[in-house]
């Protein structure tokens, strides 16, 4: 057992940092967020921040969300707000929206790995850690994320305040759920805040700003952990891994996003546990993916997650693509991606997980297309279903929609036709809705070598060129930039290198 040490005082007694003592200040906070902290607090209840939020501002980032933690139950969150919608069954919460922005109330939660001096949390009830699995397994929402909305005509299962002695309501007991792994599957048990606290991930993520008076409360030490840049797991940390595998996975990503350290205690177990992630929903390790890297700091999540074999959790054939080569120009083309990514981000431009995608499973991707005959490498056909083949593998462990996945095929069918500007047909590509995604692709694919620069940059002339100028490009272009690729290694699945025999074409014509 793994235990932190000086996390298990007895909990129920925060150090109240008062507001002159630390730097939240409300013109740091999203005025709908402190709409719901008044609205809250008028109505008689508590209303604190909670996470990231309060992390992020002391930190001096911009918060990306807004969490609210507050006594008010779901059902008088209904009551108390117009537009609230409750959310979620293994983790009921209530989503206040306003416009484009969502601010997610919680209602505490009892423990769910209790302080030490506390009984251990019920296990698995008869069979409905099995229905609950199937639940999941059926892309249902994660405990802290959940975005579909709750089913408004069945019945709620809201226990009271644990600590208030008024009687349940509820008529289903399994309101805490653990598989035979010890993950939680679903925690629905309501309780004060500092039983809350214990069911926080990292120190860091636990500390509540109080719209009563403004303080800050600190049940273990976030503060000082914020200061010391260090990420300590709250309670035994193989327990919580074990309720919550994804908790590695966030470990890694704040490790990428804060530059903080995880702490050697709350390090050491992820070796051992990290084949545990194959157990959770893959609907919830894609979000988990997208949130590693498209917010920022998708370069570092993957150095992070690389180091601590971690991402060979999520993404096992890239991984041992990666193994199997490395110093690849895959893995350049893999980080240089996820760099213009985070340079996107950081310059406000939008960013898709069909790129992300596309990056991501180059390697399996070309390892596919190159384990044919050379001949083969550029046929359409082949392209496809080397894409299929490579989304249906990581399917396995990361739910891939459907929509994404159709991009991705596109995106690499479209490539030879890129690499091979045929007359007009060049300008009716300009058109493909997927044309911008699979020029980007393109581009980075020349930067390193793996496309033929010249041809990158005439579509880049021929995107930015007016109507006439076009048809210029075009007649002049036909088979001409394909012809310059030829005896180069451009087609995905010659990215490793592999000789690539030239391929015979049929004369064009640049009407055609
Ligand atoms: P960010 O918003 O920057 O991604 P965050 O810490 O706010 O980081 P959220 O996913 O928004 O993360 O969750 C809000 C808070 O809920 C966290 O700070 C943490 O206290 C708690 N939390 C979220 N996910 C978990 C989890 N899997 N286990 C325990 N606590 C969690
Ligand atoms: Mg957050």
């Amino acid at each position: 057992m793994n235990q932190n040490p000086d996390l298990s005082a007895a909990p129920g007694a925060p150090r109240v940092i008062p507001r002159s003592e630390h730097p939240v200040s409300r013109t740091n906070i999203s005025p709908n967020a402190l709409r719901v902290l008044y609205r809250l607090k008028e109505a008689g209840f508590q209303a604190f921040l909670v996470g990231g939020c309060v992390r992020d501002i002391i930190i001096g980032h911009h918060p990306k969300d807004f969490d609210v933690a507050t006594d008010a139950l779901p059902e008088e969150l209904r009551r108390l707000f117009r537009n609230c919608r409750l959310v979620g069954r293994r983790f009921r919460l209530a989503h206040i929206v306003y416009g484009r922005e969502i601010i997610e109330v919680a209602t505490f939660r009892a423990a769910s790995a209790p302080p030490p001096t506390e009984e251990p949390v019920p296990m698995r009830s008869d069979n409905e850690a099995e229905l609950l699995e199937e639940e999941l397994a059926s892309g249902d929402e994660d405990p802290l994320e959940v975005t579909t909305p709750l089913d408004q005509t069945q019945p709620l299962e809201i226990l009271e305040h644990a600590d208030s002695g008024r009687e349940s309501r509820s008529r289903n007991s399994a309101h805490r759920v653990h598989d035979d792994h010890g993950r939680l599957l679903r925690d629905n048990i309501y309780g004060s805040i500092d039983a809350d606290v214990w069911r926080r991930d990292f120190t860091v993520n636990a500390l509540y700003y109080n719209i009563a008076d403004f303080s800050i409360w600190d049940y273990v030490g976030g503060l000082a952990d914020i200061q010391a840049q260090r990420l300590r797991l709250i309670g035994d940390v193989e327990t919580r891994y074990r309720e919550d595998p994804v908790r590695m996975l966030r470990a890694a990503r704040f490790e990428a996003k804060l530059g903080f350290q995880i702490e050697a205690a709350s390090a050491a177990p992820i070796e051992r546990l990290r084949g545990l992630l194959a157990s959770v929903p893959p609907a919830r390790l894609f979000d988990e993916t997208a949130k590693l890297f498209l917010t920022g700091h998708g370069a570092d999540s993957y150095r992070v997650l690389r180091a601590r074999g971690l991402f060979a959790a999520l993404f096992p054939a890239v991984d041992r693509y990666l193994e199997k080569h490395p110093g690849s120009l895959v893995e350049d083309l893999l980080v240089q991606g996820l760099r213009n990514t985070d340079r996107r981000i950081e310059e406000d431009k939008p960013v898709t997980p069909t790129f992300l995608f596309a990056l991501l499973l180059y390697g399996p991707i070309a390892a596919i297309i190159e384990s044919l005959p050379p001949n083969r490498w550029h046929e359409p056909q082949a392209i496809l279903e080397a894409c299929d083949q490579a989304l249906r593998e990581a399917q396995q462990r990361v739910s891939i929609p459907r929509r994404i996945a159709l991009g991705v095929r596109e995106m690499y069918a479209l490539q030879p036709r890129l690499e091979g500007p045929r007359g007009r047909r060049a300008l009716r590509l300009l058109e493909q809705p997927r044309f911008r995604a699979a020029y980007d692709l393109l581009i980075l694919r020349a930067t390193l070598g793996l496309a033929v620069p010249e041809v990158a940059q005439w579509w880049t002339t021929l995107q930015a060129a007016a109507p006439a100028e076009r048809e210029q490009m075009v007649e002049a272009a036909p088979g001409g930039a394909r012809a310059s690729a030829a005896g180069r290694d451009a087609a995905p699945g010659s990215a490793t290198g592999a000789p690539r025999r030239r391929r015979r074409r049929r004369p064009r014509s640049s009407g055609a």
